[in-house]
């Protein structure tokens, strides 16, 4: 079927999740089209693991409703069954079935018997694991055990492949292959799927699509370029990388800010609450011994350093500056505002372009 003309393959409309008094999830509206990889971003306690378990079948709903390839699968206190879902589940440990060998466990979830050497056969080359049929799960590496539970998660062809951190028991350096091979299985496979992380860099790198989660909500669904350059809010802003907020007042066609003028988005009406958003490498610094902004900190980040200055003011902005430019603490600096980009400025709280629209 012409895929515009197919449902999404995962929708959720109002899904709210309580436990007690804790609303893990709340009214949450998502869509995820085929063949699109979505990352569940958020802090701790955010709910993420929580609608991804909604998805998998393991929690039932509060409230709202959830189809998985059109097909309504779940209500308020009604779950179907997750192996009655099209969804494969690749958990944070694997749970790989260590008595069983690579092959067995790959198999396990391929019902159709006809179907199964076949499929089973073409699933471990996608994971390039061919030649390792035969092993304990235990004579494996974690990167090869991580490609086995991939394997036996797409060996049913499921509408979705849902990832619970699935990277968070490997070490740094094989972190970074790993999900590197990951993203290309997942991509040859044509798969849809879910990733649960709270790891920014990860987020970038995996998502086509972002959801950033707070308190049960969705705060934003977007591409990651968007969701690092347009945050919709301050808490998608922060969360996103080092982000701080200058306030301003409006002044004809300009909003005044500590650190000079910006032009002036049309919502931002006198009177009207501004904040403008700077990132690090927005902010040049220049030695001035007779300017009252001082360096309070000094990061070393191998190629560059991050300052931390305080403003007249008092409030405090960041800097990210080449590594030979070595400014020490306390000293005197000229802060200039040179984004070569439009700012973000939150008027009221919601998102505007410092570029007149
Ligand atoms: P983390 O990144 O730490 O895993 P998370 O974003 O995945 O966090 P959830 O595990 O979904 O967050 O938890 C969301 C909220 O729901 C938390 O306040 C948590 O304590 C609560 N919660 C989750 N599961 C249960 C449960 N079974 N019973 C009671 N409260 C729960």
């Amino acid at each position: 079927m012409d895929q515009r003309l197919q449902p999404p393959a995962i929708r959720c409309f109002g899904l709210t999740k309580r436990f007690g008094e804790v609303t893990a999830v709340d009214r949450v509206d998502l869509a995820v089209e085929h063949g699109r990889r979505m990352v569940l971003l958020g802090p701790s306690g955010c709910g993420k693991t929580t609608l991804l378990r909604l998805i998998a079948g393991f929690e039932t709903p509060s409230a709202g409703t959830l189809a998985v390839g059109g097909q309504v699968v779940a209500w308020p206190q009604y779950s179907l069954p997750p192996e009655k879902r099209r969804v494969g589940m690749v958990f944070q440990d694997y749970a790989l079935f260590p008595h069983l060998v690579v092959r067995a466990n790959v198999t396990y979830g391929v019902a159709k018997a006809s179907d199964r050497e076949d499929r089973v056969r073409e699933v471990l080359g996608l994971v390039r694991l061919e030649g390792m049929a035969r092993r304990m799960p235990h004579e494996l590496s974690g990167g090869e055990q991580q490609r086995v539970a991939l394997a036996r998660a797409l060996a049913p062809r499921p509408a979705v492949v849902l990832l619970d951190e699935p990277f968070s028991n490997l070490d740094t350096r094989l972190r970074s292959r790993v999900r590197g091979e990951v993203k290309d299985i997942l991509t040859a496979a044509g798969a849809t799927c879910i990733f649960v992380t709270h790891d920014q860099e990860e987020a970038l790198f995996l998502g086509d699509v972002i959801a950033v989660m707070s308190q049960g909500r969705v705060e934003q669904v977007d591409t990651p370029e968007a969701i690092f350059h347009r945050p919709a809010t301050p808490f998608v802003a922060r969360f996103m990388g080092m982000a701080d907020f200058l306030p301003a007042s409006v002044r004809g066609d300009a909003l005044e800010t500590e650190l000079g003028l910006v032009p002036r988005p049309v919502a931002a009406a006198m009177g009207a609450e501004v904040q403008v958003m700077v990132r690090p490498d927005d902010l040049v610094l220049h030695p001035d011994e007779s300017s009252d902004a001082r360096v309070v900190e000094r990061v070393f980040q191998g190629g560059h350093y991050t300052y931390r200055v305080r403003l007249p003011s008092g409030a405090e902005v960041h800097s990210l500056m080449e590594h030979y430019h070595i400014l020490e603490v306390g000293a005197g600096v000229r802060v200039r505002l040179d984004p070569g980009h439009p700012l973000n400025c939150f008027v009221d709280g919601r998102r505007h372009a410092t570029t007149p629209v």
